[in-house]
Formats: C-alpha cells, structure tokens, sequence
C-alpha cells in the first residue's frame, strides 16, 4: 500500500496531486524529514523522530514497511522465489566494517552541513530519482499513445495527451546504473543493500539491536534445522548459534512462518515466557507481494559541458554576444544555492511536482557540491508566477514552502538584456516576446527607432522567473536571467493607475 502511494506521488504526471496528500505521503521518510528538520525544527518534520521510535518499539519495521526502496527489493525477491527453483537463503556475515564506515563517513558530512553523500546513498531518493528519471517518460509515452488512439478510432478525449519537455541524459544514465546495481545485488544477496550500503538501514540497527520487541529464536523448541534461515531475505539468522542479529533483522516476519517446530518467537525482548508462536502471532500474508565511478562521473560532466556549448552555438539568432551566467537559479524557497545544495537529496519530488518542468534534473550545474541536484531549467520552461507548489513538495526543506505574496516577490535571479542580440536590433522587426511574457512588467517595450519598440527592463522588480528567457526567440539569447546566489525580495511592481479624462456622463 506504502510503495503503492509513494509511486503516485512521484508519477503524478499532469501535477495534479494535492501537496497537502504527497506531504503526508513523504512525512515519514527518514532522511528527508531528518533534513528538514535540521533545517527549521518544525513538526512538520518530525517523522523521523517516529520512525525512531516504532524501531525502539518495535525494530526496523521502516525498512520493511514505509522504505519504498526496501519494498520494491522486496518485491524482486517475491518475484525470483515465485519463478525459480533457488528459494533457500542462507545466513551471512555482518560486514561491520563496510557498513558502519559509510554510515560514519555520511555522518561526517552531514555534520559539516552537507547533503552530498546522500544523493548517492538515501534509499528514499534513490527510488525517486529512478521514478522521476525511467519509469515517469515511459509512463507519460504510454499515455500519450493511449491518448491518440482513443481519440483517433473512438473520438474519446478523456484521455489528455502529456507533454514530456526534457529529459536529463545524466541523472537517467545515473538512475539506469543504480537500478542494475540494485536489481543484480538483489536477485544474488537479496537484502544485502540494505545491510552494507544502505546508511539508513546501519543507523536503524543500532536501536533495533536493544528494541522492545523483537525475533527470538526458542532455545529449547529450535533443532537447528535452518528452515528459518533459509528463509531470511536479510542473512541474519545464525541457526548454529540460535542468534539473531538485530541490528540486521527488517522485522519480515519470514522466519515467524517457516519454523514448523514454533521455534521462532516475536515478542518482548526481556521476556523469558514463550512468546506467542508464529503462526498466532502474525498475519503471515502481511506484507506478501509488496513484500559510477569518478572516472565515469568526468566523462559525462565532460559531455554535458560539451552539449551546453553546442546548445549555444545552435540556432537562428545573429547576436554576437554570448549570454554568461555566473550563477544557476534555484526554485523560489530554496534561500540560496548554498542553503538548496546543502538539504537537498536529488529526490526529484519537487521535479514530478512542477507543473511547467521548469525545474529539472542537473549534473554539474553546481559543481561536484551539488551534483544531480535539479535547476531553474530556463531553456525548457518558465516558473509559473502563481505556482509554490515545489516548496510545498519538498520534504527536505532545501525548498520551503512559500506563501503566493512572498513567493511573488522572491528573486530568485535577475534579467539581463543584450540589445546586440535581440532581433529588433539586428534585424529591424517587431518582437517583444520578453516583455509579453513578463508577468512583473520588468520588461517592457519602448519608442526605439523607426517607430519600432526595443525592451528595456527594469531589474529591481524582476523576480528571475524566466518566463522573458524562454520567450525569447534568439540564439544567443537576447533576454536571460543570472541566479541570485542569495534569493532577495523585489521591489513591488508600480500599478499606474488609469486616468480616464472626460467631464462628459457616461455616454449610454
Ligand atoms: S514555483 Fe515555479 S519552479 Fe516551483 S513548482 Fe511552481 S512553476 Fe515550478
Ligand atoms: S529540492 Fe527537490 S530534489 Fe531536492 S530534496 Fe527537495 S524535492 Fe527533493
Ligand atoms: S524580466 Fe523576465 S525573469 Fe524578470 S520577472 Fe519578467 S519575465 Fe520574469
């Protein structure tokens, strides 16, 4: 139910979900609401607080329950035991040493503010980032056929064609090898991401390991004969040794319903009374079907430095000023790019949520500090001046949520004009595209030469929304905004009044 609601938050593919629903949606997962919370002590962040305490309570039920990451590994582990004959696991050794390192280098970052390590490693993203990235174009592409054959053979609209405006080339190769990574760790160890690499998985076995409740195997009614064991998708069961190791133990309850000899127990852990057995105890259907190297990482920042320069020199324009930008612009509610690259974790949920696409998957538009994280993608879309809705999606708070007033005023970048480019100048025709386009009126037109109106903007009162830059139809762009490193409010626009001058009565 879980893995199913968090596939809707992120392939909501016409933005049409309420924020209020994805909110509640994301509220629980950890890294993100620990982000958050970090970031602005607010109750709307306090999720990871409760995921601690059910792991007290209860172990590491996050990883078997609300981690969407966990569920669909789950779900290929269902799938290979249904299709092939090795259905047996068996028990592994902890590497200690791998999994409490990464958990201590993540740590360590963390602490000198930065969410780096976490584009790489946060199960929660990860599955967003594979969402946003390959199944949401393949998903918006089997729309869109559905959409043309309805209407073509049956004259049914209900179906709305979706348009797809971009598709980063380096976050889906990223998403695509992660996904294989995943997908052969778990057909060969099932679990093991979740007890070597996943840094979320180690932190919660430190409390699962003294948790109220837990896995016990019976001393006395245990023959040892591995059934348990072998059904263990994590390794954790040492049969020789009656053990459980609960700082790996996803609390599955495979083991509950294997054990024909009652000889598995979840129960109080001081207890020494039998608990109630397995089969009592648990619904065994329960979860049942949900149940890069750097070498790599410089070739493709090469390429897609490589694509922005030809992406420049493409088109019709004629100006010869190349346009420099000497900063990204980040959504409205991120702050500041510093602020926006230390909370967030390339999750992609503000990116699913956008309703222009103007926001969209980066590379290296931060540098290596800031790698994957998405950006003011002016060149594909515009931000809507009305819209917050990606500060109402962010459940890391590298994007805060934004009222409509404050949001209207928050540059986020400011405009530059360069007459040797625009049209109006180079070929003596009529444009004003930008200024058409400017919900601010930071452009505008004005009296030029040969009754002809050349854009004039006025920075102070534009907010960087690049509806202008979009619009614009030169290459080199004529019209563009450069980020504001630290977002400002803009002055409010002037509203001039009209005078209407007539002594006469109103003439009907
Ligand atoms: S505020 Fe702008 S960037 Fe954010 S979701 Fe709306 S249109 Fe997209
Ligand atoms: S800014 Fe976007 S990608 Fe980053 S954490 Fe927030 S929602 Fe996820
Ligand atoms: S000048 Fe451009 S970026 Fe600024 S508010 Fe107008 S359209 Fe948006």
């Amino acid at each position: 139910m879980f893995l199913i609601l968090t596939f809707v938050v992120f392939l909501d593919i016409s933005s049409s979900l309420s924020t209020l629903f994805v909110g509640y949606v994301t509220y629980i997962q950890f890294v993100p609401s620990m982000l958050g919370f970090i970031d602005s002590i607010s109750l709307l962040f306090s999720g990871f607080i409760l995921v601690l305490v059910l792991t007290i309570l209860f172990g590491r039920i996050y990883c078997s329950v609300f981690c969407p990451l966990g569920i669909i590994q789950d779900v290929v582990i269902y799938l290979k035991r249904k299709f092939t004959r090795k259905k047996r696991f068996a028990y592994l050794k902890p590497h200690n040493r791998v999994r409490y390192g990464i958990l201590v280098i993540t740590a360590g970052v963390l602490i000198t503010g930065s969410a780096f390590l976490l584009i790489f490693l946060d199960p929660y993203s990860l599955f967003g980032k594979i969402n946003v990235t390959v199944i949401k174009p393949i998903l918006v592409g089997i729309n869109n056929l559905i959409s043309k054959l309805l209407s073509s053979w049956f004259d049914i609209y209900s179906v709305y064609p979706v348009e797809l405006r971009s598709v980063s080339l380096s976050a889906l190769i990223f998403s695509l090898l992660f996904t294989i990574l995943l997908l052969w760790l778990t057909l060969r160890y099932a679990r093991l991401y979740c007890n070597l690499i996943c840094p979320v998985g180690t932190l919660l076995g430190l409390p699962s390991k003294v948790s109220v409740f837990r896995i016990k195997l019976d001393q006395e009614l245990c023959t040892s004969c591995g059934r348990c064991s072998a059904a263990c998708k994590t390794g954790c069961i040492d049969v020789f040794n009656r053990k459980v190791d609960h700082s790996r133990c996803i609390v599955c309850f495979n083991c509950l319903t294997s054990c024909n000899q009652n000889g598995v127990h979840y129960g109080f852990s001081l207890s020494r009374k039998k608990e109630l057995p397995v089969q009592e105890a648990v619904n065994p259907g329960r979860r049942g079907f949900l149940a890069t190297t750097l070498g790599l990482m410089a070739t493709l920042a090469g390429s897609e430095k490589l694509f922005a320069q030809q992406h420049r020199r493409r088109g019709k324009g004629k100006g010869p000023v190349p346009v420099e930008k000497n900063y990204p612009v980040t959504p409205p509610g991120s702050l500041s790019i510093e602020h926006f690259n230390d909370n967030c974790t390339a999750c992609y949920l503000c990116v699913s949520a956008c309703p222009t696409q103007v926001l969209q998957p980066g590379w290296l538009t931060y540098g290596l500090k800031g790698i994957l994280q998405p950006h003011m993608d002016y060149s594909t879309s515009f931000c809507n001046f009305d819209c917050t809705r990606c500060g109402e999606a962010c459940p890391t708070g590298a994007i805060l949520p934004l009222n409509q007033q404050v949001k209207q005023l928050t540059q986020v970048g400011i405009v530059k004009f360069i007459k040797q480019n625009c049209i109006v100048y180079t070929d003596n025709t009529d444009c004003g595209a930008c200024s058409e386009h400017c919900p601010t009126k930071a452009v505008n037109m004005k009296p030029w030469r040969q009754g002809l109106l050349l854009p004039y903007v006025t920075p102070e009162i534009c907010i960087g929304c690049g509806a202008c830059e979009y619009a614009c139809p030169t290459t080199p762009k004529s019209i563009y905004v450069d980020g504001n490193p630290v977002h400002v409010l803009a002055e409010k626009p002037k509203i001039e009044k009209l005078e209407v001058e007539s002594s006469e009565d109103f003439p009907f």
